[in-house]
């Protein structure tokens, strides 16, 4: 009896001390998570919505689930984009069509969710979707919270070291955390050397660098962009280029689109697509599982109907963009000559992972892989450092480093870029990343570089 009150003395005393200290989080985080994940954008709500969607949540949630995220759970960058999405408003809410039975419900009669419905069927702003995610990620954070085993924090991840079979979680508030796997969905930073980089061999930006900027700058109303007038280049084909197109179209003298892989525009099936004289290769351009013609490259929107016009499509008239197609050494001086003559050029060649320093035991530093389309990951998410170990409790998927197209997440097989998007994270995507973590799948060893 006296031993059993000595040791609840030295207890109380312990807790007392870290009290003091300020430690009692210290404390309180010795018991580790099943999951943590590092962001809590549409990427990382993305299984979390699966689970809900396929009966899973109480077998994900009782791994013990901790989220952090600085800001709101749920919108992420769409809470600063200017632009339209390049999908219709329908495809963000049809989640909720799967939900019923389940606290997601409740949102299908909530003010931003009948914004965005109004907007079903047209592409809608970025801030309307980043509305109804910032709802949806309100009912994520609550189900954390009320269960015993998870946690949403409220904070930046600084720091992930590797140990044995844990890994160790860092945040900017001296919070220490443990997991047995961390999701990293921290969203995607400009390619590194994105200002000097090869276009095609032979043809790089580097000689130009002063008057390069990446796309993002005049996307993200956090970024500080320059005043697009004269003539400005934007050099590729993506939904950010054209957007930027849009953006700038109207202060610019000329604008020239310099593209390497021809415009792709999206159509719902191959005839579509013929009668408005689009060219496509029926085999290489069209995904198999749904018959769309560029389904994951293929322009959206207010993007396709600009580069639709640049093409001729539209009819004759003033084409409002000039398009430059680098596909040979013959076609590099008309490249050559535009880069020379811009006052501007804007690139627009994609992300790779914003990953948090991550370090092994020892304090080495892991360096992720990176490839000409973003951060490299196996077919199932894991990450694949510069010696090609791929990591079995550390996944990077979303911005920057979306999981390649496959038979799983279907798309076009000329697509050589990642597949990501809001539904993609909440489907096929979402799918494959809760089998992995609910150990359902096996992990693949494939590399997507
Ligand atoms: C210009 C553009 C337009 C797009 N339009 C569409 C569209 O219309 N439809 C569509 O489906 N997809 C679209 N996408 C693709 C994709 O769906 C979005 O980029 C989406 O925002 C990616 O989600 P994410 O969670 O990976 O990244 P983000 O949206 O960037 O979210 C990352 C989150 O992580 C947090 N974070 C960052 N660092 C840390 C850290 N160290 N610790 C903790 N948290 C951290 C951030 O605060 C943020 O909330 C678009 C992409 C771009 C670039």
């Amino acid at each position: 009896m006296r031993a059993l009150l000595a040791r609840f003395l030295q207890l109380m005393r312990a807790l007392l001390s870290c009290l003091l200290q300020g430690e009692v989080f210290l404390l309180f985080e010795q018991t580790p998570f099943g999951v943590v994940f590092c962001g809590g954008g549409p990427a990382a709500i993305g299984p979390i919505i699966a689970a809900a969607r396929t009966g899973r949540l109480d077998d994900l949630l009782n791994r013990g689930i901790a989220l952090i995220e600085p800001g709101p759970i749920g919108p992420g960058g769409f809470a600063h984009h200017r632009i339209a999405a390049n999908s219709l408003g329908g495809p963000f809410l049809e989640c909720l069509d799967d939900l019923d039975g389940t606290p997601f419900a409740a949102l299908r009669e909530l003010p931003e969710t009948r914004a965005l419905r109004a907007l079903a069927d047209v592409h809608p702003p970025l801030s309307v979707v980043a509305s109804f995610l910032a709802r949806l990620g309100a009912v994520v954070s609550d189900l954390l919270q009320a269960h015993p085993r998870c946690r949403s924090v409220s904070s930046t991840v600084v720091g992930l070291r590797l140990a044995a079979d844990t890994v160790h979680v860092a945040t900017a508030d001296g919070g220490r955390l443990h997991a047995d796997r961390v999701v990293i969905a921290s969203g995607g930073r400009p390619l590194s050397d994105f200002a000097g980089a090869e276009i095609v061999p032979g043809l790089s930006l580097a000689p130009h660098r002063a008057k390069v900027w990446h796309s993002e700058a005049f996307i993200d109303a956090r970024r500080r962009a320059p005043a697009a007038r004269g003539k400005v280049v934007i050099v590729g084909g993506s939904h950010s280029a054209w957007s930027v197109a849009d953006l700038i179209l109207s202060d610019v003298d000329e604008l020239t689109v310099v593209h390497r892989s021809g415009i792709r525009l999206f159509y719902r099936g191959v005839e579509q697509a013929r009668s408005d004289g689009y060219l496509f290769d029926p085999v290489r351009d069209v995904c198999p599982a749904s018959g769309r013609v560029n389904r994951y490259g293929g322009l959206r929107g207010r993007a396709f109907e600009l580069a639709r016009a640049a093409l001729g499509l539209a009819g004759p008239g003033p084409r409002p963009v000039r398009l430059v197609h680098v596909d040979g050494p013959e076609s590099r001086p008309a490249a050559e000559r535009a880069f020379a003559d811009a006052d501007l050029i804007v690139m627009a060649n994609g992300f790779e992972a914003a990953l948090p320093p991550i370090s092994y035991a020892d304090g080495t530093p892991l360096i992720a892989a990176v490839g000409p389309t973003g951060t490299v990951v196996t077919a199932t998410g894991h990450l694949v450092d510069v010696r090609g170990n791929v990591h079995p409790n550390l996944l990077a998927y979303g911005l920057g480093a979306g999981l390649a197209p496959s038979a799983e997440v279907g798309g076009e097989p000329s697509y050589t870029r990642r597949a990501d998007g809001v539904w993609l994270y909440q489907y096929d995507i979402g799918r494959i990343v809760l089998d992995d973590l609910l150990h359902t799948a096996t992990t693949s060893g494939e590399i997507h570089a």
